[in-house]
């Protein structure tokens, strides 16, 4: 048997970039054990999924909890503070107030979720 007439076939996953055969290029992310792995049918598509990657933010859970507890307290004070919470209606100043209030209510919730977690 000639090892070299052997046909070396591409994987069965496309290329998530262009949908050519896959060709042993692959990436999963290592911290999360249900990651989808991404085949790729060349160092070219490797490097536009990963400069596509690199331009997301992945946010922490936490960031992730004090984003929503930010956001449900700025509407709140929206409407507490201009009657509504249109910010289309705002005028630059109230949206300016709105905006400090909604990054003081996240870097909040931030700090107080990080201090649950100390373990000391
Ligand atoms: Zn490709």
């Amino acid at each position: 048997m000639n090892a070299r007439a052997l046909p070396v076939g591409p994987t069965c996953a496309p290329c998530v970039i262009c949908a050519r055969a896959s060709r042993g290029f692959a990436f999963s992310q290592p911290q999360d054990r249900k990651a989808t792995t991404f085949h790729f049918c060349s160092n070219a598509c490797v490097e536009i999924f990963m400069n596509a990657r690199s331009k997301n933010v992945t946010l922490t859970p936490a960031e992730d909890a004090a984003i929503e507890e930010a956001a449900m307290g700025a509407g709140r004070y929206a409407s507490a503070t201009f009657g509504h919470a249109d910010l289309a209606a705002l005028s630059k100043a109230e949206y300016l107030l709105y905006a400090a209030q909604l990054v003081t209510l996240y870097t909040e919730a931030l700090r107080r979720l990080a201090s649950e977690q100390v373990p000391f």
